[in-house]
């Protein structure tokens, strides 16, 4: 008798009775119960690795979007650069209220762009707060109603499709002329 403990399913075997086990890390597995416990380590990894590639997209594409951000902040108020004050709005709307960049330059296109807000009397960007929600709420709406074009446009794209039968039609009558001419 030599009994040993599974560490995957915890059942108890004699290894001089059971001969499909692996000995790994010092510890005795059932054959199919290592094979299992390898996929899941392998599917962990993984998962891992997917996981860490997200956040580093994730990272990029913020400093991106920073960057886009300023970019059009300087263009609104015609400026070189960001002042203090705008520095401090945008890292206390990201930090604190959870805004994302994106979000913070999808509001001020659609306050001072779209509805034609003028920036003269402006507190730097200290608008976004009041008008973010609002903003959301029209970008929202607007890809809900390019969706829904998008699947009409498709519709459209079937139908013109009924036409093809036509050709299939004549190309048959021709082979079989073909044919025949070949029989005679
Ligand atoms: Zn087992």
């Amino acid at each position: 008798m030599a009994l040993v403990k599974c560490p995957h399913c915890e059942q108890r075997f004699d290894r001089e009775v059971v001969k499909n086990f692996v000995l790994y890390k010092n510890r005795y597995y059932h054959g199919d119960c290592y094979d299992r416990k390898m996929a899941e380590i392998k599917k962990e990894e993984k998962e891992k690795e997917e996981k860490k590639l997200k956040q580093a997209n994730k990272k990029e594409k913020e400093k991106i979007d920073k960057v886009n951000l300023e970019n059009f902040i300087k263009d609104l108020f015609g400026v070189p650069t960001l002042s203090y004050v705008m520095k401090a709005q945008i890292k206390r709307y990201v930090e604190k209220e959870g805004f994302t960049y994106s979000g913070i330059h999808g509001t001020l296109n659609y306050f001072f762009v779209l509805k034609g807000n003028s920036t003269k009397n402006a507190q730097g960007i200290g608008i976004v707060p009041y008008v973010y929600e609002d903003a959301k709420k029209y970008y929202t709406k607007k890809a809900a109603q390019e969706k829904a074009n998008a699947g009409f446009d498709g519709q459209l794209s079937v139908e013109v499709k009924v036409a093809a039968p036509q050709v299939t039609a004549t190309k048959m009558t021709k082979r079989r002329v073909l044919v025949l001419e070949e029989e005679d």
